[in-house]
């Protein structure tokens, strides 16, 4: 059977760096639907366009367009022997979705399904504003940066590749109020949904970015 990790944590909690790294460690593919949603915004299809307006103000973009994104790269050929979901689900109504579309799958690879685990990054909400206004990614690899606690080496330039180091929009404080209000309604609930289930690891992550990693080893072997 596959192994397929749902990430779960506010926005900032450092799920992306983490993500991206266990991704490489494991090759799986790395699935996040912001960075699939900034796609689309960025290509202008008609999701983006939808979507562009839910996302300028910290709300989840309605769940039939996350569901139509998220099926098709999932039915892409990387994905086939297990993957790590990052940014999804992001709401109750998304957990059930996601558990429609891993029926769909099995149907769709002809396999014996996955195992499901949930990690949910624990960070005290007072740090995480802080740690969202401070975030750069590199507008060409998509590596992550901090300007407090993970800084490049050359200000404003991408250690990995020399890419330029851009702000997300939704990275300001205003709007990133709005994202903890919309984490706290939707998303939050879903650490009783998944603890229920008996599938939940929660990681201490307020520690230092090599700490939280060999915690993630752990758990992910
Ligand atoms: P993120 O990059 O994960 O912080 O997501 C950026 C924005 O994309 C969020 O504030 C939402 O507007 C939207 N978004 C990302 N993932 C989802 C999702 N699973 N469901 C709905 N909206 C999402």
């Amino acid at each position: 059977m596959k192994n397929i990790y749902i990430f779960l944590g506010p926005p900032g909690s450092g799920k992306g760096t983490q993500t991206a790294r266990l991704a490489e460690r494991l090759n799986f593919p790395h699935v996040d639907t912001g960075s699939l949603l900034r796609a689309n915004v960025k290509a202008q299809t008609p999701y983006g366009i939808e979507a562009k307006k839910y996302m300028d103000q910290g709300q989840l973009v309605p769940a039939e367009i996350v569901e139509n994104i998220i099926f098709e790269r999932l039915k892409e050929n990387d994905a086939k022997n297990g993957y790590i979901l990052d940014g999804y689900p992001r709401s109750i109504e998304q957990a059930l979705i996601l558990e429609g579309i891993h029926e769909k799958l099995k149907n769709f690879w002809h396999d014996d399904g996955a195992n499901v685990c949930a990690i949910y990054f624990d960070v005290p909400m007072e740090s995480l504003i802080e740690r969202l206004v401070n975030r750069r990614s590199c507008s060409k690899c998509g590596e992550i940066y901090n300007l407090i606690n993970k800084k490049p080496q050359r200000a404003g330039i991408c250690d990995k590749c020399g890419g330029s180091l851009i702000q997300r929009s939704d990275d300001n404080e205003e709007t990133a109020r709005l994202r903890f209000e919309t984490y706290n309604n939707e998303t939050y609930p879903l650490l009783k949904y998944y603890g229920d289930k008996g599938i939940l690891k929660t990681i201490n992550a307020n520690l230092p970015i090599d700490e939280v990693w060999e915690e993630l080893i752990k758990i992910t072997g």
